[in-house]
């Protein structure tokens, strides 16, 4: 029979987790010849998640768990989940419940009927959710994708089912800095759109704060698209162009009507204009080098303190 894991990041879900598992084992039983394998991934909880994953992996044969020696980020707990998850098709989802399981036949059955080889959840809307945020995300969505070549959809969850193939080619990107909405839809293969409403989380908090995202969606640009790099250029040669043309205009103004003095603040200005548009052309190359930075030094993405 085919085995389906399920990988669940958990940072400080000792609230969420109980009902998360309860929803999750009266799913599987529905499923019933599938065969089910629950990978919890501790990423350095630092309530009682760790002692609850070691309770459950005690009681339920069919739950695994790893633990990490600190808090590594949501991203690397999906890469240590994929990584080590057995069966032949493996899920992504949150604890919180904002991921339903009950979702789960669905995407199971547009993998292996449908001819699908991926099957990813997306949010048919934005409600319950700040309206600033959502502006931020709708723009974030706009530009990474006319950026970069990766198809990255808007509203779209990490709540997803996949083949065996999809995951092995995940997992082939051997890249430190992983966003994963980049890499799942820079993969490829086909993937059924399953939408659902959103939902709230069923307990404890979230762990995003609207600071976190932004810099998260930063690094999803520098990651999947050089466009910053590119625009950076072209500014610099549009802004030698318009300062060429203003030196013509300022040597005639002089010749023809002499070198009356003034001007000082306009000068300022530009000299400020211009000095900021160089830092922060600065900039945007010192993120791609930090990044490839980070990328060269090899790092492990994460580290397990224990299994389970
Ligand atoms: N998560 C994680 N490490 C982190 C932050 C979050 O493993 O550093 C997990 C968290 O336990 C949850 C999932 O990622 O299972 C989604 O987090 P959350 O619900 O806080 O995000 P939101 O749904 O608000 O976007
Ligand atoms: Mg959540």
């Amino acid at each position: 029979m085919a085995k389906l894991s399920i990988v669940v990041p958990c940072y400080n879900e000792e609230a969420a987790l109980p009902l998360f598992y309860q929803e999750v084992c009266r799913v599987a039983g529905e499923m019933a010849p599938v065969e089910f394998e629950f990978l919890f991934v501790d990423d350095g909880s630092r309530d009682g998640t760790l002692p609850l994953l070691r309770q459950l992996a005690a009681r339920d044969a069919r739950v695994r768990f790893l633990s990490f020696s600190r808090n590594f980020g949501k991203e690397a707990g999906m890469l240590a989940g994929l990584q080590h998850a057995k069966g032949d098709f493996v899920a992504l989802m949150d604890a919180d419940l904002q991921d339903p399981p009950a979702l789960l036949p669905e995407l199971y059955r547009a993998v292996t009927e449908e001819g699908y080889d991926c099957a990813a959840t997306c949010r048919t809307t934005r409600q319950g959710e700040p309206p600033i945020r959502s502006f931020f995300a709708k723009l974030f969505y706009k530009i990474i994708n006319r950026i970069s070549d990766a198809d990255i959809v808007d509203g779209a969850r990490d709540y997803r089912l996949m083949r065996r193939s999809v995951v092995d080619a995940i997992l082939s990107l051997g890249e430190y800095n992983r966003f994963s909405k980049g890499i799942f839809g820079w993969v490829g293969f086909r993937t059924k759109w399953v939408p659902y409403e959103n939902v709230e989380r069923a307990a404890g908090e979230t762990k995003w704060s609207f600071w976190k995202l932004l810099l998260y969606s930063l690094e999803g640009i520098v990651a999947f698209s050089t466009a910053p790099l590119a625009i950076a250029s072209v500014l610099g040669a549009l802004l030698c162009f318009g300062s060429a043309v203003a030196i013509v205009v300022v040597v005639c103004k002089t010749l023809l009507f002499g070198d009356p003095v003034g001007g000082w603040p306009s000068m300022m200005c530009v000299l400020l204009f211009f000095s900021g548009v160089q830092l922060f052309c600065t900039g945007i190359l010192g993120q791609y080098l930090a990044k490839t930075y980070l990328e060269t030094k090899r790092r492990p993405v994460y580290l397990v303190r224990e299994t389970g």
